[in-house]
């Protein structure tokens, strides 16, 4: 059976004494009275649910999964979830970081992202119910009527009623603009909606009282494309005047998915019959309305993996040091025992510090994200906000694909140190990469982000918020260059950025020759780029720890924190070069292949 230790002393490094988070969120008037005892009481209270409460039903849900009664459309989460969620709800976990206004709790949203983050670890599967709900209540908050607001903010804030993103059709996931569902006004401000959407989370399930499903549709008059979609709020019970539930409304659950991971998630077929629902924002604009949400979730799946990774490498960790096979290469160190633990072998020290080192920079990188989203919402400064709008933009995509890429390839390594024990299911190894697999693909496949990051973040505005990014790293290079001991982490870092520039300029002008460069390039360009945001990461991280060390702390913590910065920097940073060379090698040997993809 899997194990799980919720991180605290690694978020609590990152929180305190990398990010000043607590300091940061002060200067905003809704968290002016923020403590750092009140973060750490919240953690380790969210880490008791999640190891207590989600994590031992992990493993279940994955082997039982969901089921769809053909007869009612009701589906059935696995057992103990119904009973975790009414746990979870009972705790007022779904209102942390709501307003105060629809009934939450007002605290920072980079405390529901380290909850999120041990949710993840502990149970990704159940975790998506209260998950998806966050979307739908910030796409609400940002642009629903006030009467959508009253009606639907404070339920969703309980967690009474969970919520959705029903997007996706058979025939347009990545093309949104060719969608079909189509929304008939009635003349009294509702809309008969009807339609087919596949692939939605949490679609149906017995753990809330009702739905709340955000659909894309289109008006009878709409023009093609995505500028014709429009967004709706549709309930799966309508709610009456008083606030209590009317009548099942006309969408239901026309099968479930089977699929390779996150079993104990519904995944749904939905059929839109003449459903009600109302308008959310303007008409037309559907896709802007949903990005608030999309954005969110971006950052959600990016630390779904950030969780699975931590989960994957606690368990190699223990395995490596009790398995024994064969002996270290430089002779017997466990002499007692008839072989050595296999953590003597360098290979399996990669193994697992590659997993540790996609966790702590992915923590760093979604704790700083989280940071920027509260100061774009309440920082009282107009300009800190825009900064921290257009920062946060520049390193979604990042924190989405280089999270998720890294967490599938950190999860496969972790069960390659099991051997051919990580490959059976009870060791729990196995789900974690498959899990993780669907990170890469939902929210946008990681493609869709490369090419977000290079098309419309860094050439769209000429690097201008690339350069934002790069001030913050120049300044840690300037700080630091003149420290010898942390010439092992700033050279590569400054040498990065240095390139960077020269890199995407020259992307940049092939691609107005050709916008094939562009596609050709961007994938390897969006992980050179995740690589100069966790070299920044890893660099500061590492200055805070020789700091610590040398004010005479004798933490092991810290020492830790410099050796995987350093593994970091000598094992995983110089795929740079190669990704550099592989981004500049042009389109051409993609493009003129039609004999060789005949
Ligand atoms: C388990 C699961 C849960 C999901 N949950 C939800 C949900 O809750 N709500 C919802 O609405 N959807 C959901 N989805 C759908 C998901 O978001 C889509 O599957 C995803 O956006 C990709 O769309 P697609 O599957 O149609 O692939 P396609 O769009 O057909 O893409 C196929 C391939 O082509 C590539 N591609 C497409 N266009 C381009 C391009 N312009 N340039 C380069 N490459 C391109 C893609 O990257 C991909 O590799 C879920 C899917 C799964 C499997």
């Amino acid at each position: 059976m899997p194990q799980y230790a919720p991180p605290l002393r690694d978020m609590q490094f990152v929180l305190h004494e990398v990010l000043d988070a607590v300091g940061q969120l002060q200067a905003c008037p809704p968290h002016a009275e923020l403590d750092v005892d009140t973060f750490n009481a919240v953690l380790e209270e969210a880490g008791k649910f999640a190891a207590g409460v989600a994590f031992p039903l992990n493993l279940s849900g994955d082997t039982e999964g969901c089921t769809l009664d053909r007869v009612t459309h009701e589906v059935r989460a696995p057992r103990g979830f119904k009973e975790a969620y009414a746990q979870y709800v009972e705790g007022g976990w779904p209102a942390l970081a709501c307003a105060p206004e629809h009934g939450g709790q007002g605290l920072p949203f980079v405390l529901n992202q380290c909850l999120y983050e041990m949710l993840n670890s502990a149970n990704q599967a159940w975790t998506m119910y209260p998950g998806l709900s966050h979307g739908a209540y910030e796409a609400l908050h940002a642009h629903g009527s006030p009467m959508q607001k009253a009606t639907y903010l404070p339920k969703l804030t309980s967690g009474e009623w969970t919520g959705t993103m029903c997007l996706t059709e058979p025939h347009c996931g990545t093309d949104l603009g060719l969608l079909r569902t189509k929304a008939e006004p009635q003349g009294d401000g509702s809309y008969r909606i009807t339609g087919e959407k596949i692939f939605i989370s949490a679609g149906e399930h017995d753990l809330a009282a009702n739905i709340v499903h955000l659909v894309l549709a289109r008006l009878p008059d709409a023009p093609a494309g995505s500028k014709g979609i429009s967004l709706f709020v549709v309930p799966k019970f309508l709610v009456n005047a008083d606030g209590s539930l009317g009548a099942r409304n006309g969408i239901h659950c026309g099968g479930l998915e089977h699929k390779m991971g996150i079993h104990g998630n519904a995944t749904c077929q939905m059929v839109l019959e003449d459903a009600v629902g109302t308008l959310v924002g303007e008409p037309g604009k559907g896709l802007q309305a949903m990005f608030v949400m999309m954005n969110a979730a971006r950052l959600g799946v990016g630390n779904q993996s950030l969780g699975l990774t931590e989960v994957a490498f606690q368990n190699a960790l223990a395995y490596a040091k009790e398995r024994i096979q064969m002996r270290s290469l430089t002779g017997p160190k466990a002499t007692d025992k008839p072989a050595d633990p296999i953590i003597v072998h360098p290979d399996v020290r990669r193994m697992l510090l590659t997993a540790k080192a996609w966790a702590e920079g992915a923590r760093a990188l979604l704790c700083f994200c989280a940071v920027l989203a509260d100061k774009e919402l309440h920082h009282p400064d107009e300009k800190v906000r825009s900064d921290s709008a257009d920062l946060l933009a520049l390193l979604t995509p990042i924190a989405k694909a280089f999270v998720t890429d890294n967490g599938f390839a950190a999860t496969n390594e972790c069960l390659q140190v099991f051997g051919g024990h990580g490959y059976i299911k009870e060791w729990g190894m196995e789900q974690f990469v498959r899990d993780a697999r669907i990170n890469m693909i939902y929210e946008g496949t990681n493609t869709v982000q490369s090419l977000d990051l290079l098309g419309r973040k860094v050439l769209g505005n000429s690097g201008a918020t690339l350069k934002k990014f790069a001030r913050l790293a120049g300044a840690l290079v300037e700080a630091e260059g003149v420290n010898e001991k942390m010439a092992e982490f700033i050279d590569p870092l400054a040498q990065l950025g240095e390139q960077m520039t020269k890199f995407t300029t020259e992307i940049g002008v092939k691609a107005l020759q050709n916008p094939d460069e562009a596609g050709a390039a961007a994938v390897p360009y969006l992980r050179v780029a995740g690589h100069l945001v966790y070299g920044y990461f890893f660099a500061l991280m590492a200055s805070v720890a020789l700091k610590k060390i040398a004010a005479g702390s004798t933490d092991p913590f810290y020492t830790a924190k410099l050796q995987t910065a350093r593994f970091y920097f000598a094992r995983l940073f110089p795929e740079t070069t190669m990704l550099m060379r592989a981004a500049r090698a042009g389109s051409a040997a993609l493009m003129d292949t039609d004999a060789a993809l005949a």
